[in-house]
């Protein structure tokens, strides 16, 4: 098996970092045709943490790259995927990675670090080039035709050995991440320039043309990191949903978008923790449980959410608490942010069909009031088909907006 404990084990082994935002045939093509061509046995992919060349763009959240990166090299068995960057906090340095890297392979083993040749020519500005380029053998990719004399006379200058560098020619090809996301955000295709599942993970959870200043923002790539670990990647990806959902329909309401995007990130912080953690914590926040809760301990995972969104995430925010707090339940004379939060959890693109999911969506593009009323009637019926107890919060609001029902 093929995985990163293995590393101890090759005799070669080749980095290829990079933003991968996204990832796509030209970064693929090289790594494949430098582990070929330079038999090399494995390519460890390293998706970047925040690169201080790369502070002032903007970048889909770590997580996101990751993934992508995960999936467009998931059917390679010489490729695999490492989160070390995107889990070191602070900047991050291609020397630093190449240390670790080093630390943590046999010591006979040549490294060898992929780039583009126009990200080569740059070298000489990055941390300690000159021990970099002791540590690993520097893999420069370039389109055939490539004049390599200005990069060797930059290199000379800088007092690096030109033999520190290896130039491969791999196939042309113009495929930039920059291009792929100017394409997405004006609705042009982007299909055969990166591998289908990549092209499917964009389109399902709508990423670059949907870029909010925040999706950067420190705070944000914490909590996604913390969810990483919390949750199963269904649910991850889940969470990424309503996150973005909560935000159109912020949009459309009027409500606060950073907060909606914030309430639905961490809906779920809580539910994958089993029902014997689940009620230990209940009784750690003081969370009372009666009979319903007791039985149907995943009913908590709410509440708890709203808990462990205050205590372990730092959210402050009793708005963005709230939603959290009565995303399952509900509850009379709800907030707007509240019946976003709730209502988009039905949605989100990732969840699977039921009868009705269509209804509340349309509903809750034209009425928060109608979709609520709507969702809650339909999920205590549901519920009592199974033979659940319905908890009194979701009754009280039933009864408080059955009003808005749509006439039948
Ligand atoms: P951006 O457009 O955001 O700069 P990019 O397409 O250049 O992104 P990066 O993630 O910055 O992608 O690149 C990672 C590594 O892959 C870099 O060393 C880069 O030079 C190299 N690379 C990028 N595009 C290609 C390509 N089409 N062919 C070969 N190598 C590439
Ligand atoms: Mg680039």
């Amino acid at each position: 098996m093929n995985s990163l404990s293995d590393i101890k084990n090759y005799k070669t082994l080749a980095v290829m970092g990079g933003t991968f935002d996204p990832i796509h045939y030209g970064h693929l093509v090289a790594a494949e045709t430098v582990r070929q061509e330079l038999n090399i046995e494995h390519v460890l992919f390293i998706p970047s943490g925040r690169p201080p060349h790369k502070q002032k763009t903007r970048v889909a959240g770590d997580e996101h790259r990751y993934l992508m990166t995960v999936l467009a090299t998931a059917n390679n068995p010489y490729f695999d995927v490492s989160r070390m960057e995107i889990d070191r906090p602070g900047m991050t340095y291609t020397i630093d990675t190449i240390k670790e890297i080093r630390s943590q392979c046999s010591e006979d083993c040549k490294l060898y670090f992929i780039t583009g040749a126009d990200a080569a020519a740059e070298i000489i500005s990055w941390k300690d080039p000159h021990e970099l380029v002791k540590l690993c053998q520097i893999v420069a990719v370039t389109r055939p035709g490539y004049d390599k004399s200005k990069i060797f006379y930059e290199l000379r200058k800088a007092g690096i050995s030109p033999y520190s560098f290896t130039f491969l020619e791999v196939p042309a090809l113009s495929i930039s991440s920059t291009d792929i996301r100017n394409r997405v955000s004006v609705g042009k295709t982007i299909r055969y320039l990166l591998p289908e599942s990549v092209e499917q993970y964009i389109n399902k959870l709508k990423l670059y043309n949907y870029q909010h200043y925040w999706e950067t923002e420190p705070m944000i790539t914490e909590i996604n990191k913390k969810l990483h670990y919390m949750l199963s990647p269904k649910r991850f990806v889940h969470t990424q949903g309503v996150a973005d959902e909560s935000v159109k329909l912020a949009k459309i309401h009027g409500a606060d978008e950073k907060k909606a995007y914030l309430a639905g990130l961490l809906h779920d912080c809580a539910k994958d923790f089993s029902s014997k953690e689940k009620l230990k914590m209940c009784d750690k926040y003081g969370i009372e449980l009666d009979e319903i809760l007791v039985n149907q301990s995943d009913l908590t995972h709410a509440f708890l959410g709203a808990e462990l969104a205050r205590d372990m995430f730092g959210v402050t925010d009793e708005e963005v608490l709230g939603a959290i707090r009565y995303h399952t339940t509900g509850k009379p004379d709800m907030t707007k942010l509240e019946k976003i939060v709730y209502l988009a959890d039905f949605f989100e693109p990732s969840r699977q069909y039921f009868d009705g999911i269509k209804e509340i969506k349309q509903y809750a593009y034209e009425d928060l009031d109608t979709a609520v009323a709507f969702s809650l009637d339909h999920t205590i019926e549901y519920n009592r088909s199974k033979n659940r107890l319905i908890h009194p919060l979701s009754l009280q609001a039933l009864e408080y907006y059955k009003g808005s029902l749509p006439k039948k």
